[in-house]
């Protein structure tokens, strides 16, 4: 893996960007920092700034766990596409199906309560969403025993869902759910752009960083975690630098 900022790994990136490069970012932990409130993440207003410049010079996404309502207000910027809930909302061409996804979520959520103890059941913070469940378990005080049981029930869900852990939270969708490189892959098609780069820190951004597609210039923020990805950052502080480089060779081209 080569640092993003390095000579390397700039000339990389010279070497890869065009104007039509899409350019397409997770939320949590990528362009906002990590906070121990999910409510109250937002993009720091340095990270804004090189968004906003960065959509006038070519196609943006963001591809999130978020929803896409809950999602827009914390960036500050307009991408040309929001995608939600992990590859699952907004996405292109595809029909959100909301109404058999939400009684789905629903149905898991209701199993789960009645597998797991009343105890580790309340020390979750339950986060429903139209097409995905996030059940975060940072604020847990016996948090390797909430985290076991909630492996254990979820192992036990019918239908089986589609499990991606990430920081302390564990996130649910539906079997035949899109996975973020699904989502981007889609979107190249549909924009039209010929190549993209793609920046995430979480385990449900391995799915894009896993296609080690050769169009795809992969971006991993944070060195605490195995990656696929071929580039990393060393962490979400170095986010407006990273933009800032983007945007010069962007001018540049
Ligand atoms: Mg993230």
């Amino acid at each position: 893996m080569t640092e993003l900022l390095s000579p390397a790994g700039q000339q990389a990136l010279r070497n890869f960007i065009t104007p039509s490069t899409l350019f397409a970012f997770d939320l949590d932990g990528t362009l906002a920092p990590i906070v121990d409130d999910p409510t109250a993440a937002r993009t720091p207003s340095e990270v804004r700034d090189g968004l906003r410049k960065l959509a006038q010079l070519a196609v943006t996404a963001v591809i999130t766990g978020r929803s896409c309502s809950d999602a827009l207000p914390r960036l500050g910027f307009q991408p040309q596409y929001l995608v939600g809930n992990h590859g699952n909302e907004g996405l292109p061409g595809s029909d959100d199906q909301a109404s058999s996804l939400a009684e789905l979520i629903l149905h898991w959520q209701q199993q789960l309560q009645h597998q797991m103890s009343p105890e580790s059941w309340g020390a979750l913070y339950v986060e429903q969403k139209s097409s995905s469940l996030s059940l975060h378990y940072r604020h847990a005080l016996q948090r390797e025993e909430v985290h076991a049981q909630l492996l254990a029930a979820i192992d036990r869900l019918t239908p089986t869902p589609r499990r991606v852990g990430g920081k302390f939270v564990e996130n649910l969708l539906p079997p035949e759910a899109p996975h973020k490189g699904d989502a981007l892959l889609r979107l190249m098609e549909h924009s039209g752009c010929p190549n993209a780069l793609f920046v995430g820190d979480d385990e449900t951004d391995e799915d894009v960083f896993r296609l080690r597609d050769r169009r795809i210039f992969s971006i991993c923020v944070g060195t605490q975690r195995p990656t696929a990805a071929a580039y990393y950052l060393h962490d979400q502080n170095a986010m407006p630098h990273a933009l800032e480089l983007m945007i010069a060779l962007l001018r540049s081209n």
